[in-house]
């Protein structure tokens, strides 16, 4: 597909369903199709919608080897519901090898190193054998997400990137969540609206931005996987 190919489907595609879009990804790019779950709520709807209309998708999440307890059992129950398989896609290292490298807890000192090391070498690396992927991202999630377009060039990692739930609130997530009974993690009925790894996730007070609890204290808001090529 042609750039304008692209821009022309995201206008068309814009006020579509979320089921609409993701069938429209299918027709268009499986089986080199791949949706990336961080087994968020959004997420967790992303799985849902696909597995309703038995998509073919590979799945896959980052597991950077410092997920929550929560985040691995829900990972199971998700597989086990709808009967896929999430593979999971690693760093090179180990936490212990890389403080052996960089030292310990380098997500204390150079968080974004620490990304770049156990989320973007291996998402890259990923990537590369698919020609589109589908993510959970919701423009009113951060600033970085405000324009992100229902289907576009991912130049960042060169591929079609397809975000069936940019028009979203975190509202209707939870109600879709609710009306369908849908595994989430536990941890977000204790104050964690966002989860990602343990060291970079705190919960969230009342009134607070429900992302404020990633990287808090730091200027950070993403891991890098959402940004837009420089
Ligand atoms: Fe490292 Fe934190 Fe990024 Fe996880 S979220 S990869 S622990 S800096």
């Amino acid at each position: 597909m042609t750039q304008d190919d692209l821009k022309q489907a995201a206008a068309e595609l814009e006020h579509a369903p979320a089921a609409d879009i993701l069938k429209w990804a299918a027709d268009h790019f499986a089986p080199r199709l791949t949706f990336a779950t961080s087994l968020g709520l959004e997420d967790c709807v992303v799985t849902d919608l696909i597995a309703k209309a038995s998509l073919p998708v590979d799945f896959f999440t980052l597991d950077t080897g410092v997920l929550f307890p929560e985040t691995y059992a829900l990972w199971k129950r998700v597989e086990d519901r709808y009967g896929v398989a999430v593979t999971a896609v690693r760093p090179r290292r180990t936490i212990d090898e890389q403080a052996l490298d960089a030292g310990p807890e380098l997500w204390t000192r150079e968080p974004d190193r620490c990304c770049e090391l156990r989320k973007m070498e291996p998402l890259r690396a990923r990537l590369a054998g698919y020609d589109a992927w589908i993510t959970a991202i919701r423009r009113d999630q951060t600033p970085e997400r405000a324009n992100a377009p229902v289907v576009g060039w991912d130049g960042r990692f060169g591929l079609v990137k397809i975000n069936p739930l940019v028009r979203w609130t975190f509202d209707e997530v939870r109600a879709y969540v609710r009306e369908h009974d849908v595994p989430y993690n536990p941890l977000h009925d204790q104050n964690y609206p966002s989860i990602g790894c343990v060291p970079c996730t705190s919960p969230v007070m009342p009134g607070e931005d429900p992302r404020s609890g990633r990287w808090r204290g730091k200027e950070k808001t993403e891991c890098g996987l959402h940004l837009k090529k420089n």
